[in-house]
């Protein structure tokens, strides 16, 4: 299967929340001062609503690093977003056949300073959606991840029961070339409080081979397995700080 990319059209400057003009300016010559992974869930915490869209076009773009949430319908992303940002309905999933779907983005930083902002992208591959529909997705999604500037870097949603699925797979394609121009990239095992010991570490290894140099994590929104550990890594993906790793 292969996705359509097209490039982006013209967007017009985002306006942001007040105060986000007294960030400081990507590329600061100072290092960022290191944080504790729960100083880390502290800042994951201050994500707020900055916009939404229906396409690429419509995007406006900004100079913060932005990190993308992607996968399955059903992967577990918005439990996974409400979670990561201890928020109840920041992120909510929209199953509805035919319901518009959109990319929505939210700003990070502390004091309404931005200095990161999430971005999720609506759930691919539910059975439930007309074919036109679900290209029309696969066209704005592959167009994001091809085109988008300041992307830093991609979370992959997977349900290790299933693992990795065909869409997952094209998802891979789509992103390697700027994965190996060193976008960074996580895939998170979640509802891992599903498996048993022995699972989790076979779930782990089968996703290590096929996440073509990503790093893996086991997820539980429901026993908070990995939660302050992602929150870490996402501050230092945004903060050019040196990467924990696995
Ligand atoms: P999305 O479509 O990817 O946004 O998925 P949702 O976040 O809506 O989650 C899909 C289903 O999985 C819901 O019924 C959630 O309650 C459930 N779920 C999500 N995360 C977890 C988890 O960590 N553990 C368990 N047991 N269930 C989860």
């Amino acid at each position: 299967m292969a996705l359509a990319v097209f490039p982006s059209g013209d967007n017009s400057p985002m306006t942001d929340t007040p105060g986000a003009s007294a960030s400081p300016s990507p590329g600061a010559p100072s290092a960022p001062p290191a944080v504790t992974p729960a100083q880390a869930l502290g800042w994951m915490h201050t994500a707020r609503f900055l916009t939404t869209a229906p396409t690429l076009e419509f995007l406006p773009p900004h100079d913060y690093p932005e990190i993308a949430f992607v996968g399955r319908s059903n992967a577990g992303k918005s439990t996974c977003i409400n979670t990561l940002t201890q928020q109840k309905r920041l992120a909510f999933a929209s199953k509805t056949p035919g319901r518009t779907q959109s990319i929505n983005l939210f700003s990070l930083g502390k004091q309404g300073i931005t200095d990161a902002v999430l971005a999720d992208l609506p759930g691919y591959g539910y059975a439930a959606v007309p074919k036109a529909d679900k290209f029309r997705w696969q066209q704005v999604m592959a167009n994001y991840l091809v085109t988008r500037e300041n992307l830093r870097g991609i979370v992959l949603l997977c349900d290790p029961r299933h693992g990795l699925t065909e869409l997952d797979e094209v998802l891979l394609e789509v992103i390697r070339p700027r994965v190996e121009e060193g976008l960074k990239f996580l895939v998170l095992l979640t509802k891992s409080d599903k498996l048993n010991k022995q699972e989790q570490a076979k779930a782990l290894q089968i996703a290590r081979l096929n996440a073509g140099g990503g790093t893996v994590k086991l997820f539980s929104s429901l026993k908070k397995q990995g939660v302050e550990d992602v929150a870490h890594l996402l501050w230092q993906w945004t903060h050019d700080a040196p990467a924990g790793g696995e």
